[in-house]
């Protein structure tokens, strides 16, 4: 139609009648999911190529040979996360922002999922430290 008006179109952002693509990411529209049994669809091969030289640099070769599942990993839910603004455009539910990157940061999010555990477990001792009174009665105890 007017497409002479709109040379540089927004691939990786938007919506058809099937899917709905978020920073390049395909989802089925009718329910927001990576692989679903209903639609039938699985965008996990497709999505997976986006990111996967990405991932391949950030992690070491092991990691990568073992933790990353590829087409088998576990498969990503966009469901009640996003919506279509007025441009058409899918944004995220929480910042109406297109293309998020605090909410659709694939890379990053497959990233953490195989290397980001390390980190939240040294946060999880550091509040337990906090209580000098925990250590004296289990001396108490103790004795
Ligand atoms: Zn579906
Ligand atoms: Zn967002």
């Amino acid at each position: 139609m007017d497409s002479q008006f709109a040379p540089q179109q927004d691939v990786d952002n938007m919506v058809d009648s099937d899917n709905v693509t978020i920073n390049g990411f395909m989802f089925c529209a009718r329910h927001g999911l990576e692989l679903c049994n209903k639609c039938p669809t699985d965008n996990r091969g497709a999505n997976n190529m986006i990111v996967e030289d990405g991932l391949h640099e950030k992690l070491s070769e092991e990691e990568y040979n073992t933790k990353w599942q590829g087409d088998d990993r576990e498969p990503f839910s966009v469901a009640h996360q996003w919506t279509r603004v007025s441009n058409g455009k899918p944004a995220c539910m929480e910042h109406k922002e297109v293309g998020c990157k605090e909410c659709f940061d694939w890379g990053e999010k497959l990233y953490r999922g195989i290397h980001g555990h390390r980190k939240q477990r040294q946060s999880r001792l550091h509040k337990k430290d906090k209580h000098p009174h925990d250590e004296s009665q289990k001396e108490k105890v103790m004795h």
